[in-house]
């Protein structure tokens, strides 16, 4: 690192698939650009989550609006990812104790979104997925699919590399200088380098609200922790999702020799040194287990705990887990205002500084573009997202985005298994 300020139009602060996705957007449109990670990419919620390429299904009828966007983006993504996500279906599965109603409920919410179902008995669901339970009186296919995140983010950066950005991993923002209204300097990491951007923007989860003290800016997170446990199970193909209430222990993602299961939400108060409990684990396996019964058998491989960048006033406004969560483009320019929901922040005076937090790994390219729009319109640059209709770099060589990982330190747990294991 050398300490010679350096002034690039926008710094993205934070390399999960929101800030590397960002990058890529701006960079598409001829933006000059520099993100900074504190760790390796993907060290946060997106190389740590349960990796599923939500279709809607889970939140049509608690969240048409939210279930749209993921069907929407569900199908970008399987357009432009390649390698970075894979096609396997998902099965909602109805138990003997579960309440018919509501499989029926989501069966009409999800046609009401546009998301297609095809509804098989216990038997046929059985010969479909061994192993499922007996339990299983009927299930639905819908099209969710699972992300490979390591790979995801890591083409994002790639991608806005090749189109000139610089991409700093193991880079912590440390500090920030305003003046006059304006962040006027941005330190990363103990190394004295310093930057000088015209336009700063925060996307590091659970973190918003560090980053933003920094440049005297109030982000209220109200962050929660998931447990995930990947077994050794051969042969899984589509994503099973128990049809019932979102709860604990209701989702098992499958990867080629291994099965990931999850998870749980607890509250936490600090995104880098909270409790993993037993309990957590115990009770995923025992939930998943009711859908299908050899998880408790098997072999554990590993158990990691990921945190939920959540905003604090939407989860007050919350009414229920199975709520989508909706992502905040947050404006802390003067005259700036939230552009996505109700809430408005638009007092806090930092002309070129903004937030995006919230959202989900699905909704990731989304929330870059809102983003985006937003900065360039404050750059006066003139220029539309292309992240919808070009590929990523690599897309359809697993071996060369496995390589981006390594390149940008970016392996995390949920993927292990699967990412440098390409040929
Ligand atoms: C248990 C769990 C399961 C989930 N399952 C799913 C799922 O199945 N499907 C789905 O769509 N979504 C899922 N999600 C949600 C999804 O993972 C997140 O919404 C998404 O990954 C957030 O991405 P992000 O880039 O905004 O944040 P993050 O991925 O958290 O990225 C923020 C980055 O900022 C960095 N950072 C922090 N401080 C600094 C600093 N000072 N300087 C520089 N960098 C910094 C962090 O290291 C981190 O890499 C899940 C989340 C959890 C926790």
């Amino acid at each position: 690192m050398n300490s010679r300020p350096t002034h690039p139009d926008v710094l993205v602060v934070g390399g999960g698939a929101t800030g590397t996705g960002l990058a890529r957007d701006l960079a598409l449109r001829g933006v000059d650009v520099t993100l900074a990670e504190r760790d390796g990419l993907s060290a946060g919620a997106s190389g740590r989550s349960h990796g599923l390429l939500h279709s809607g299904a889970r939140y049509a009828e608690s969240d048409p609006e939210g279930a749209r966007e993921c069907l929407e983006e569900n199908r970008i993504l399987r357009d432009i990812g390649g390698a970075a996500v894979r096609e396997t279906r998902g099965l909602f599965v109805q138990l003997a104790e579960d309440d018919p109603d509501y499989f029926e409920e989501k069966r009409a919410a999800c046609e009401d979104v546009g998301i297609p179902t095809d509804v098989i008995d216990g038997e046929t669901a059985r010969d479909a997925v061994p192993g499922l339970s007996d339990e299983v009186e009927r299930a639905m296919w819908v099209p969710d699919g699972v992300v490979v995140p390591s790979r995801l983010v890591a083409a994002n950066a790639a991608a806005a590399r090749e189109h000139g950005a610089d991409i700093l991993p193991h880079a912590p923002v440390t500090d920030m200088t305003v003046d006059d209204g304006r962040i006027a300097s941005v330190s990363l990491g103990d190394a004295g380098r310093t930057l000088e951007p015209t336009y700063v923007v925060n996307a590091t989860g659970a973190h918003a609200g560090r980053i933003a003290a920094m440049a005297g800016v109030s982000v209220p997170m109200r962050p929660t922790r998931g447990v995930m446990v990947s077994i050794d199970y051969d042969g899984l193909e589509p994503v099973l999702n128990r049809c019932r209430d979102p709860a604990d222990g209701d989702i098992v993602v499958p990867h080629d020799d291994e099965a990931v299961l999850g998870t749980t939400s607890v509250p936490v108060d600090d995104p880098d040194d909270y409790e993993r409990a037993d309990w957590e684990v115990e009770r995923t396996i025992e939930e998943c287990a009711t859908v299908l019964p050899a998880v408790t058998e098997a072999e554990r491989i590993r158990t990691w705990w990921g945190v939920r960048p959540l905003y604090e006033p939407e989860e007050a406004a919350r009414g229920g887990r199975g709520i989508s969560r909706g992502f905040h483009l947050l404006d802390h320019a003067a005259d700036g205002n939230e552009q996505t929901s109700s809430s408005a922040l638009g007092s806090d005076g930092v002309e070129n500084f903004a937030s995006i937090v919230g959202g989900k790994l699905t909704t990731y390219r989304r929330m870059a573009e809102a983003t985006a729009d937003l900065v360039c319109d404050r750059l006066g640059v003139d220029a539309e997202s292309a992240t919808a209709t070009t590929e990523l770099p690599g897309a359809s060589e697993p071996s060369t985005l496995d390589e981006y990982v390594r390149e940008f330190d970016g392996q995390g747990p949920t993927d292990a298994d699967l990412v440098g294991n390409s040929r």
